[in-house]
């Protein structure tokens, strides 16, 4: 990212949401909103979106609010949203294959370009328009198009050994699906999803917390 801004991390993983809204905001012709407005429509509580928008010297004026087209061109250059960031994918297994079918281009500027997988079977067909490498081609195709990102949903038992192939080419994020820990050097991000982890403390903290704690 070209961007030398540097935000909180809390803050950051906010701005897609802010994003969208204001996206839907702009294309409806409005041209301020206040924060109170924002924080109903993307529910997280004004203090923290009046704090979020200070970073970035949006200052929202009392009665007025803040002027969406500035938020929005801010938020473009923030987001590398001028920029496709193309994504590589690796295990068309079930959550593979429903992640390629997913058009995340949608709301975003990511985009699956690859997919990856050590199966017969289904190297050189198309997933969602999107074509089935063998694990063969894995570092040609990522040096070639220069592919920062990669999603691994592949088995957890072969998960460190291909991220180990991973981290000899230009990635330097992966989105980990799979329960296993991953071991990269400081240069590569790790972005841990599990959803079987997810939901069950989401779970517990249903069950335990009381209805005046917001869920975070
Ligand atoms: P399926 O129903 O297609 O088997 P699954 O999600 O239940 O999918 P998993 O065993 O989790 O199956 O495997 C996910 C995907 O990862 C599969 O498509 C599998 O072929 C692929 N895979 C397994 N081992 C490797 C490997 N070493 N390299 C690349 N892909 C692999």
């Amino acid at each position: 990212m070209s961007e030398p801004l540097k935000i909180p991390k809390a803050t950051a993983k906010r701005l897609p949401l802010y994003y969208r809204f204001l996206q839907n905001l702009y294309r409806s012709g409005k041209q301020r909103v206040s924060s109170a407005e924002l924080s109903e429509a993307v529910k997280v509580d004004s203090a923290t979106i009046r704090r979020d928008f200070s970073y970035f010297g949006a200052l929202g004026k009392k009665g007025y609010g803040y002027n969406v087209h500035y938020l929005l061109s801010f938020f473009r250059k923030t987001l590398n949203q001028d920029e496709l960031t193309k994504v590589a994918l690796i295990g068309v297994g079930n959550l593979g294959t429903a992640l390629l079918k997913y058009n995340f281009t949608k709301n975003n500027n990511t985009k699956i370009v690859y997919a990856f997988d050590n199966n017969v079977e289904k190297i050189g067909k198309t997933v969602g328009d999107i074509p089935v490498f063998g694990m063969d081609q894995l570092e040609k195709k990522l040096k070639e198009d220069e592919i920062e990102v990669a999603i691994l949903t592949v088995p957890a038992t072969v998960a460190q050994m291909i991220t180990d192939r991973l981290v000899k080419t230009n990635v330097k994020g992966i989105v980990n699906f799979t329960p296993a820990r991953l071991t990269v050097p400081s240069t590569v991000s790790v972005h841990h999803i599990d959803l079987a982890v997810e939901l069950q403390s989401f779970v517990y903290f249903i069950n335990h917390y009381s209805d005046d704690e917001p869920i975070v």
